[in-house]
């Protein structure tokens, strides 16, 4: 299939082939049909997998057709990293339409952005504390707006946003395509879809929660006081082009990343406590490839895009295997091959039963040469899904040695 099979205007499939996508997503193929026809849609995917795209496309070309002037169509992310991306994708995907986006978001200049609601943006593309700000100020009229897309749904309830939302939802027209993205699809995300979506097309790609089979997974067994020593040690193997290291607090992420730099490793930091313009910097220089590892707290591990991360170190393990999958995610994006290593101490040992219970495999364990290996053995796991573990299963021990 290619996207010249969807009746889309010409310069949206000029701006398509100028993203360099030839041929859709197995997420595209399925959502761009549906939603051209204007139906509401409750579509799960795995990350990475171009959901953005597959709401945006149908949304520009349903927009551009129409003429549509003022707030037409609402894009509600959990964070402001997710809304930028998206904001990025639109002006890629949206230039030779004469559509304008205003990027919503907290923790950035309000001027800026009622200056961009001033000249004309038709979609907003918002995180919903501040576009509750601006409801309450006058400052926005959503009377207009005729498509909503509630993306990262499970995301949006984990981090509290319910209520804000619900808000949102009554002020936009009953009259509207409602689009629903969300990567698990529990029992929060469902009441979302009974209550906003009228008569929805289902659509599920993929393996449910499962991580991508092109990632090869590893426990490296350590003692609480080598881990840092180890993290070293592997960020200086020279396979390890670009990672993630994951820690679980806010205050340990900015201990390793000083512990990294005070070694010479160039490092980014990206957590909840820092300030928008720091957010920004971090990815930006990591993307740009200035700082070879970025460190993060699990803010940064939900939906964001930053292609060729060729590894995730969970420097500290995740509690649940969500997070984990959605950590790990964040490599092997678009189907690229990538490693995701786990510096695990035996204290740690109840998170990974968990994990390796939901994954139904018991991950590969290897050692780097020079450090104690304890034991973390976790509870035998019971076989839920298949995953992508029979790959990484033969591979040999030991290659940091
Ligand atoms: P998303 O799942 O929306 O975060 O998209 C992940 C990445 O896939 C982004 O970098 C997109 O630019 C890219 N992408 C989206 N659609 C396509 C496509 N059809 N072909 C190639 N890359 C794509």
């Amino acid at each position: 299939m290619s996207f010249t099979s969807f009746s889309l205007f010409p310069e949206l499939q000029r701006s398509i082939r100028d993203c360099g996508y030839h041929k859709p997503t197995p997420v595209q193929s399925e959502t761009i049909p549906v939603a051209l026809e204007g139906r509401d849609l409750v579509v799960s995917a795995e990350t990475g997998s171009g959901k953005t795209a597959a709401f945006l496309i149908p949304l520009i070309d349903r927009l551009h057709r129409k003429r549509a002037k003022g707030p037409s169509a609402l894009v509600i992310a959990p964070t402001r990293e997710l809304a930028a991306q998206c904001g990025q994708e639109f002006t890629r995907l949206a230039r030779h339409s004469g559509l304008r986006a205003a990027v919503i978001v907290g923790g950035e200049s309000m001027r800026r952005q009622i200056d961009d609601l001033r000249a004309g943006a038709q979609v907003l593309i918002v995180c919903p504390g501040r576009l509750i700000d601006l409801m309450e100020q006058g400052k926005v009229s959503l009377q207009q707006v005729e498509v909503v897309v509630i993306d990262e749904a499970d995301r949006l309830l984990d981090m509290g946003f319910l209520p804000q939302l619900r808000r949102v939802m009554r002020t936009v027209p009953k009259e509207r395509h409602t689009m629903m993205f969300s990567a698990t699809m529990g029992s929060g995300p469902e009441a979302i879809a009974r209550d906003f979506l009228h008569r929805p097309e289902r659509i599920m790609i993929g393996r449910k929660a499962a991580p991508p089979p092109s990632i090869s997974q590893t426990i490296y067994p350590v003692q609480w006081s080598d881990k840092e020593a180890m993290l070293l040690e592997i960020l200086g193997k020279p396979e390890v082009q670009s990672a993630i290291v994951f820690t679980r607090t806010r205050v340990r992420a900015e201990h390793i990343g000083r512990m990294l730099k005070r070694h010479g490793v160039r490092t980014a930091v990206i957590h909840g406590d820092r300030s928008q313009a720091e957010r920004n910097t971090a990815l930006k220089t990591f993307k740009q490839g200035t700082c070879r590892v970025m460190v993060a707290t699990d803010v940064a591990a939900r939906g964001l895009d930053i292609p060729n991360v060729s590894h995730v170190v969970n420097y500290d393990l995740p509690d649940d295997a969500e997070s984990y999958i959605h950590r790990i995610g964040r490599t092997a994006r678009m189907g690229r091959e990538g490693e995701a290593i786990s510096l695990v101490t035996p204290q740690e040992r109840a998170s990974l039963g968990q994990i390796e219970r939901a994954l139904g495999e018991e991950l590969k364990r290897e050692m780097v040469e020079g450090f104690e290996s304890p034991e973390v053995r976790a509870p035998k796991p019971v076989k839920l899904f298949s995953s992508g573990g029979a790959r990484s299963r033969g591979r040999s021990r030991s290659r940091w040695v």
